[in-house]
């Protein structure tokens, strides 16, 4: 089966554990102000690639992945978008005993999730801001559905690593987060929370397709902030890591 890629990197070692080749799928559903995969929107865009093709690149580096407890991430862009390619890929993957790992945005259905779930080790879920307006204004869309989505993978116990990409002046209001931890603590399934500094690597993308950077400006949170916050997960009683 074919799937539209915008493109691989070989050689990963922050989207889940061990050494990972990631796969970047084309196409996402949000639009982050902050979107450092700005030329990833466009399902248009990126190149049509077979899944074999795909397995054959990652096989070549095959044993750098098993020994470090590694394996493949999907990655985006947001590669639900393409269930069944995903699903055939990540079958592929397991076939050769290594680990497969979806890094999403959560805006998904469940029904749309069952078809690729039972071929993912791990999912590494972003979650934004949990202030419905807040989220709608950074992202462009309502988070109820990545909540809901949240919700089912814990009544299905799928292991889950939180992702927190911390924006100051949009994702670092200490109330919204505590918000975020009561309702991480409302589920079984989270192994890790990351937090990520936000960085405006993703500007240059921007203005190559003409378009104006809609965070000019903002600079990455310092180290002394993100672990200050850290600390409001501590409760949790997980894993929380800080890049
Ligand atoms: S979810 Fe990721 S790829 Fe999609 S717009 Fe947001 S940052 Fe960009």
């Amino acid at each position: 089966m074919k799937g539209r890629i915008h493109s691989v990197e070989t050689f990963a070692t922050v989207d889940g554990p061990g050494v990972r080749f990631i796969v970047f799928f084309q196409g996402c559903p949000l639009q982050c102000l902050y979107c450092h995969n700005r030329d990833t929107w466009d399902m248009s865009g990126g190149e049509e690639v077979d899944s074999e093709e795909i397995i054959e690149q990652f096989k070549r580096y095959l044993s750098f992945y098993r020994r470090s407890g590694g394996g493949m991430t999907a990655s985006g862009g947001e590669p639900t978008l393409q269930p069944e390619f995903l699903s055939e890929l990540f079958s592929k993957v397991r076939d050769l005993g290594v680990t497969t790992a979806l890094n999403t945005t959560g805006y998904v259905n469940p029904d749309t999730a069952e078809i690729f779930l039972d071929n993912t080790d791990l999912v590494l879920l972003d979650l934004k801001v949990m202030d419905r307006e807040r989220h709608r204004k950074l992202t462009g869309v309502d988070n109820k559905k990545i909540i809901e989505f949240a919700r089912y993978l814990s009544a299905i116990n799928k292991p889950v690593w939180i992702r927190h990409v911390i924006i100051p002046g949009y994702t670092d209001d200490r109330e919204d987060i505590q918000t975020m931890v009561s309702f991480l603590a409302t589920l079984d399934n989270v192994e890790r929370v990351e937090l990520l500094p936000y960085h405006s690597f993703g500007e240059k993308k921007w203005t190559q397709l003409g378009c104006q950077y809609p965070l000019k400006g903002v600079k990455p949170p310092d180290r002394e902030l993100l672990l200050d916050l850290a600390d409001n997960y501590a409760s949790l009683g997980v894993q929380v890591t800080v890049d």
